[in-house]
C-alpha cells in the first residue's frame, strides 16, 4: 500500500512539474519526453501496447496486490503512457508467481487473464547484452555487498514481504562463489529451458532458451555495475534469436 501511495506521489509530482515546464514554455510546446514512445517492460499479461495504454485505468490494483514491489506507476519523466503501470527491471524484476495476482487483479483487460500461470508470461527475452561486463567470463566471484543494492530497495518498502526477504536470502548466498546468478534467480525452473550456465572460453556465461518469459529477474541481481544481461520488452525468443529484431 505504501507503495502504490509513493508511486502515486511520484506520479502527482512529476505531472505537476510537467504542466509547469510546458505553461513556462508558453503553453504551445510538446516536452520531448511525451513524444518518446518508450519501450518499457510491462505486467505480465499485457496487451499489445496500443491496446494496453487504451485499456489500462491507471488503477493500481496490480501494484497493489504484487507481494515482491515490482510494479511501479510510470510517471511524467518517463514518456508516453503517463500513470500506466511498468516494471523497472534493473530494479526490480517480475518473480512470476504462481496464480499471477496482478493480472487478476486487473479489472480492465489491459493485462489479460488468459495469462494463468507464469509460463503464459511473455513480456520480453532476455539477452547477454554486454558480454565483456559478465563477471562469470572471466571466472570472477560475486564481489561482497553484491546484493545491497536489491536489500536497499526492499528496505524502503513499508510492507517487506516474506517472500522479499526469502529471496534477499537466497540472492546472499551467492556471495564469494562463481557467479550463476541470473541463471540461478531465474523464476522459471529449468526444465522449462528459460536460461543455464555454458563453458565460454575463459569461465562460463549464461545462454537463454524458449522458456524466458522476460520476466527481467537476471537484469535485477547481475552483479555487473551495469548489468550485462537485460530484458528486451515485448520481443520473443524467435524475434531475436531466431529473426534477429534487435529491439
Ligand atoms: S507475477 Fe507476481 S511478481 Fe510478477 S508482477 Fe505479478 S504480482 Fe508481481
Ligand atoms: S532468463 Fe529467466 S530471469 Fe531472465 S528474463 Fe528470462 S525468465 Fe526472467
Ligand atoms: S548474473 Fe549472469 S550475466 Fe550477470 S555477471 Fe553473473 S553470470 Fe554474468
Amino acid at each position: 500500500m505504501a507503495s502504490i501511495k509513493n508511486d502515486r506521489r511520484d506520479f502527482i509530482k512529476f505531472s505537476t512539474l510537467g504542466i509547469l515546464g510546458l505553461t513556462l514554455g508558453g503553453g504551445i510546446a510538446i516536452s520531448p519526453y511525451a513524444l518518446q514512445a518508450e519501450m518499457r517492460l510491462r505486467p505480465p499479461g499485457a496487451v499489445s501496447e496500443d491496446e494496453f495504454l487504451a485499456l489500462c485505468i491507471k488503477c493500481g490494483q496490480c501494484l497493489q496486490v504484487c507481494p515482491y514491489h515490482s510494479i511501479k506507476l510510470a510517471d511524467f519523466a518517463k514518456g508516453h503512457g503517463i500513470g500506466t503501470p511498468y516494471i523497472d527491471a534493473r530494479e526490480r524484476g517480475c518473480y512470476a508467481c504462481s496464480a499471477v495476482p496482478c493480472v487478476l487483479a486487473c479489472p480492465s483487460g489491459a493485462l489479460d487473464h488468459a495469462c494463468e500461470k507464469p509460463e503464459d508470461i511473455k513480456m520480453g527475452i532476455a539477452v547477454l547484452e554486454f558480454p565483456n561486463k559478465c563477471i562469470a567470463m572471466t571466472n570472477t566471484p560475486v564481489p561482497k555487498g553484491h546484493s545491497q543494492r536489491i536489500h536497499n530497495f526492499v528496505n524502503e518498502q513499508r510492507n517487506i514481504t516474506q517472500l522479499e526477504l526469502d529471496m534477499l536470502d537466497k540472492l546472499d548466498g551467492f556471495e564469494g562463489k562463481q557467479c550463476t546468478l541470473c541463471a540461478d534467480m531465474c523464476p522459471i525452473p529449468s526444465p522449462l529451458g528459460a536460461i543455464s550456465m555454458i563453458q565460454a572460453s575463459n569461465g562460463k556465461k549464461p545462454e537463454i532458451y524458449e522458456g524466458c518469459i522476460g520476466c527481467g529477474v537476471c537484469e535485477e541481481v547481475c552483479p555487473a555495475n551495469e548489468p550485462a544481461i537485460v530484458v528486451k520488452p515485448r520481443l520473443t525468443y524467435e524475434d531475436y534469436y531466431i529473426k534477429g529484431i534487435k529491439s
